[in-house]
C-alpha cells in the first residue's frame, strides 16, 4: 500500500486508503498518534524528517490532510482548529480593503467574522442571495477579490449554482470559495464545479460524532494562495491538535456511509412530513417543491441531512415542540450520529433573518422510522 491514489477509487475507498499507509517503523496498520510537539534536527540544524514544531505541522495533520484533499479532489488541504479558524485564514489572506461577496444567509458565525473584519477596515463585505445567479453577477460589476458561497445555506437550505457562479468569477480573476459543510465532499464536489477553495467545519459531518472541533480549507491548486493560507495558520497558531487529527481521520473512514444513510433518512422524513397540517413548510432540497430542487439534482449527489421545519402555530409552538422530542436533543451544531433540533432564531439573536417559527433538524443515524414517530408525536402535542 502506498500514498498513491488512483483517480478511479470511489469515495468509500478514498476515505479509508487515501494518504494512509501502515507505519513503517512499527507496522501499525492504523495511524499511530504522535503527540510530540518538537522534532529532531541534524548537525546543520535541518529537521531530520518533515517536521520541526507541531504548530506548523505534525504526522497526524499530514495524514488527515492527504485524506481530506483526496475526498474533495483538491491539490492541497490545510486543517485548522475550527471551521471559523479555516474561514478566517481565507479572509485574512486577502489584500487589505478587498471586497467580498458572500451568501446572505451564510452561517451566522461567518457573517460575524466578515462584519468584524469590515469594522476593522480589512474587508468590504456585500451580502447577496447567492441562489440568484443574476444577483451575484450584479454584485460582481464592482471589482471583487472573493465570492464566498454557502450551499446549501444554513438554515434556509438555499442552493446556489456553483458552476454558473464559477463562470462569472474565473474571467474576472475573482476567487470562488464554497463553504461545503452541509453537503460534505460526499454530497457535493465544489472544486470540480469550478470553485478555487472548499471550506468545511470538520466539527460537523467530517468529525461526525460531536466530539471534535476542527476545520479544513481544500484548494483546487497548490498555488501561492494555498501556501499563504497554510502560512496564516502558523502565524495565527490555528493548527489542529494531533489527537483531533487522529479522531478526524478515524471518522473520515466511515464518512461516505454515514452521510449517505443520514441523507436517505432525511429524504424519507422530509417526504413523510410534507403537507402535515401542523407545519407551514418543510424545507428540504430533496423535495420537488423546494426552489433549489432542480439545481440540487444537477450539482449534488445527495440532498443533505438537514431539514428545516416551519411550525404553523408559530414561535411558541416551535419552542414547545423541542421539549416534546425524545430522540432529537435540543442543542446547537449538526452532522453527528445523534439527531439534534434547534430553534435557530433564538441562537442567532434579535437581528436574525431566520423565521421565528423555524426548527432546524440535524438527522442522525438512528432508524428513520423511530425519528419520524418522535416527530409525529411532538407535532401532535403542539397542534
Ligand atoms: C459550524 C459551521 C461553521 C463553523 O465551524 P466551527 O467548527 O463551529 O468553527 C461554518 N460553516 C457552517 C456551515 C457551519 O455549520
Amino acid at each position: 500500500m502506498s500514498e498513491h491514489k488512483p483517480r478511479s477509487w470511489y469515495p468509500e475507498t478514498l476515505a479509508i486508503h487515501a494518504g494512509r499507509r501502515p507505519d513503517p517503523t512499527t507496522g501499525a496498520v492504523m495511524a499511530p498518534l504522535h503527540l510530540s510537539t518538537t522534532y529532531l534536527r541534524d548537525g546543520a540544524a535541518q529537521p531530520v524528517a518533515a517536521y520541526s514544531y507541531s504548530r506548523d505541522g505534525h504526522p497526524n495533520s499530514h495524514t488527515v490532510e492527504a485524506t481530506l484533499a483526496a475526498l474533495d479532489a483538491g491539490a492541497d488541504a490545510c486543517v485548522f482548529s475550527s471551521g471559523v479558524a479555516a474561514a478566517q485564514a481565507v479572509f485574512e489572506t486577502l489584500p487589505r480593503g478587498s471586497r467580498v461577496v458572500a451568501t446572505a444567509d451564510s452561517y451566522y458565525g461567518t457573517r460575524r467574522q466578515l462584519d468584524d473584519l469590515a469594522a476593522r477596515g480589512w474587508l468590504e463585505p456585500e451580502y447577496v442571495d447567492t441562489s440568484d445567479t443574476d444577483a451575484v453577477a450584479r454584485a460582481l460589476e464592482r471589482p471583487t477579490a472573493l465570492v464566498w458561497i454557502e450551499t446549501p445555506s444554513n438554515p434556509m437550505l438555499r442552493i446556489a449554482d456553483l458552476a454558473a457562479i464559477a463562470k462569472l468569477t474565473a474571467p474576472r480573476g475573482t476567487r470562488l470559495a464554497c463553504d461545503g459543510t452541509l453537503a460534505t465532499p460526499i454530497g457535493q464536489q465544489p472544486l470540480a464545479l469550478g470553485a478555487d477553495l472548499v471550506v468545511h467545519s470538520a466539527t460537523k459531518y467530517l468529525g461526525g460524532h460531536s466530539d471534535l472541533l476542527g476545520g479544513v480549507v481544500v484548494s483546487r491548486v497548490a498555488d501561492d494562495a494555498a501556501a499563504a493560507i497554510r502560512e496564516r495558520r502558523s502565524v495565527a497558531g490555528a493548527m489542529l491538535a494531533p489527537f483531533d487529527c487522529w479522531l478526524l481521520g478515524r471518522s473520515l473512514a466511515t464518512l461516505p456511509w454515514r452521510v449517505r444513510a443520514q441523507c436517505d433518512s432525511a429524504l424519507r422524513i422530509a417526504t413523510a412530513l410534507e403537507g402535515h397540517p401542523a407545519l407551514r413548510a418543510v424545507i428540504y432540497p430533496g423535495l420537488a417543491a423546494h426552489p433549489g430542487h432542480a439545481r440540487a439534482c444537477v450539482q449534488m449527489r445527495t440532498f443533505g441531512a438537514m431539514i428545516s421545519l416551519r411550525v404553523a402555530a408559530g414561535r411558541t409552538a416551535a419552542l414547545a415542540m423541542t421539549g416534546h422530542l425524545e430522540l432529537f436533543a435540543t442543542a446547537t451544531s449538526l452532522g453527528g450520529v445523534e439527531s439534534l433540533v434547534e430553534h435557530r432564531a433564538s441562537i442567532e439573536g434579535p437581528n436574525t433573518a431566520t423565521p421565528d417559527d423555524l426548527l432546524r433538524l440535524s438527522v442522525g443515524l438512528e432508524h428513520p422510522d423511530d425519528l419520524l414517530a418522535d416527530l409525529h408525536a411532538a407535532l401532535e402535542a403542539v397542534a
